[in-house]
């Protein structure tokens, strides 16, 4: 048997929470983002591009429910018993029209596993929500709240970096202590939180992401994302990369500022992904032509190397 990886990664995770492997499908529910249409700001994030980092979907006339069906139906082609997560995945999920998380929930209900099992008719294990954590109302909490007595919902919401500074350097126009407030709010109300980071921000530097895992680490998520930066086309980073204002990570370098980065992290805390992904005729920079488990082969090497694991670093930090 091969032996435990030194950090923990989400397939095991979701075999041993949910008895199956479970597949996720991205769906765009229409929502907006306020860093976008001046509530926040204007721009938006600097890494971001015009789809808000999702499937852009709607656009093409997919309703949500179409969208689910549409992805249900794919993944029962690759595996008929597996389950599926609903992942709310474009622009800022909780940032919407009265009644349209409502609305968007309703469609998902009669897809939802029956307490815990799954059917054909019924492969809905979870939700997942993507959104801002300035941009979380009390009423969406509560509905929230409400649906994860059915299934559990897990918040996605972007730290990217613990640097107040730089998040407002790059856009990004929310704080740390904003999004330590938005975690805890969702923990409060029985939501599980997932916080994105991005290594390689401009100024953040390899000090930056240990301070970020840090930061997740102390706030409580329950998981993790993290990727490198990457420059897309239609992003303001874009302009910056073409006219030689932007340096982005190579692959050894990311390798070890990931393993400083897990090391932080609780040993409790699930790595739903620990790096990037994004399609080529997008992607600018950094193209490193490596398939991701070669990052995760690379990080448990550079682990085995330093005689770490996740957490190694955590305690002593953070006692
Ligand atoms: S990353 Fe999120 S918050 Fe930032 S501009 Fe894109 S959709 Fe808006």
């Amino acid at each position: 048997m091969a032996p435990p990886m030194r950090f923990r990664t989400l397939r095991p995770w979701l075999l041993e929470t949910f008895g199956r492997p479970v597949h996720r499908v991205a769906l765009d529910a229409g929502s907006t983002c306020p860093n976008r249409d001046g509530t926040r700001g204007r721009g938006g994030c600097f890494y971001c591009d015009v789809e808000g980092s999702g499937t852009g979907a709607l656009r093409t006339g997919a309703g949500i429910a179409e969208q689910l069906e549409r992805g249900i139906a794919r993944v029962s082609r690759r595996d008929e018993d597996g389950g599926v997560i609903a992942y709310l995945q474009s622009y800022s999920n909780t940032y919407v029209e009265e009644g349209r998380l409502a609305e968007v929930l309703d469609v998902l209900r009669p897809r939802l596993a029956e307490r815990g099992e799954v059917s054909p008719e019924r492969p809905l294990v979870a939700v997942a929500v993507a959104t801002r954590p300035d941009t979380i109302p009390d009423s969406a909490l509560d509905l929230l709240a409400d649906f994860s007595r059915d299934v559990p919902v897990w918040m996605e919401l972007g730290l990217e970096t613990a640097d107040d500074a730089i998040l407002l350097a790059i856009n990004r126009l929310h704080t740390r202590a904003e999004f330590l407030d938005a975690v805890n709010r969702c923990r409060q109300r029985g939501l599980l939180t997932i916080g994105h980071a991005i290594l390689g921000l401009p100024g953040d530097g390899r000090e930056g992401a240990r301070r970020t895992a840090e930061t997740l680490a102390r706030a409580g998520c329950s998981g993790v994302k993290v990727h490198h930066l990457m420059v897309l086309e239609r992003t303001q980073f874009a302009a910056l990369w073409r006219r030689g204002e932007l340096e982005t990570l190579d692959a050894e370098t990311f390798v070890q500022w990931l393993a400083d980065f897990v090391e932080r992290l609780d040993p409790s805390q699930v790595l739903h992904r620990i790096t990037g992904d994004s399609p080529a005729d997008k992607l600018l920079a950094p193209k490193w032509g490596i398939h991701k488990n070669e990052i995760r082969r690379r990080l448990e090497e550079e682990l085995a190397r330093r005689g770490t694991r996740q957490g190694s670093a955590h305690s002593v930090r953070l006692g």
